[in-house]
């Protein structure tokens, strides 16, 4: 995938801001620390424009990136924070459940899981939830790199299993150290974006 601009264009919580050109949108979600920030950079080519690490009991909110003025990337705020009260997770739950009953151009949400660990409660809420509103998943294991190579499959056999994903279901192993599987991934997106 060519980019040839990307840029953050806004920090949304509620409806009446979201961008309102049509423009087809890939969301991604994940646990907190799971890498989320540093994919999104790695399939830009960017350093820093997703905020890596942010913190608890900041603002929690749907950041929208525009890619080459042809789609949006919106970054899900993570969950499993377990310093987070109760009403900001509820605060959280709505505004997804908002976001997702919402969004019409929403093409696919990537679900990001550490390849490392099998998939938490939280992972597998995640994953159900994504499910129960109908929207393609393509789940992505992080961190592919701190495993080796002849080890990865055993590893995401476990998280297939758990997250009860068929053989049909996108899921691709990727790292942002050293760009396994940036090319599936973008692939995949693109076959989304288009149906
Ligand atoms: P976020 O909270 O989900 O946005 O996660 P970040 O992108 O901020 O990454 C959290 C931590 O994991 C940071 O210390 C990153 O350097 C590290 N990390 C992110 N991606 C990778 C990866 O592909 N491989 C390895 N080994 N570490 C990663």
């Amino acid at each position: 995938m060519k980019i040839n601009s990307s840029e953050f264009i806004i920090s949304a919580v509620s409806p009446k801001q979201y961008p309102t050109d049509g423009l087809p949108e890939i969301a991604l979600a994940g646990r907190s620390n799971v890498g989320k920030s540093s994919l999104i950079n790695t399939l830009l080519n960017r350093k820093n424009l997703a905020r890596t690490s942010q913190r608890p009991g900041k603002t929690q909110t749907l950041n929208y990136y525009k890619i080459n003025d042809a789609f949006y990337f919106v970054d899900v705020p993570g969950y499993g924070y377990a310093k987070v009260s109760k009403k900001e997770k509820e605060a959280w739950g709505t505004m997804l459940d908002t976001y997702f009953q919402a969004n019409q151009p929403l093409k696919a949400i990537v679900q990001l899981v550490d390849l490392r660990h099998p998939p938490s409660k939280e992972d597998i809420y995640m994953h159900d939830y994504l499910i129960h509103y109908g929207h393609p998943t393509i789940t992505v294991a992080t961190k592919a790199d701190k495993i080796s190579k002849n080890k990865q499959e055993k590893y995401k056999r476990v998280i297939a299993k758990d997250l009860r994903l068929t053989s049909d279901d996108p899921f691709i192993l990727f790292s942002s150290f050293n760009g396994q599987g940036k090319d599936t991934l973008w692939k995949t997106i693109q076959y989304y974006m288009k149906n």
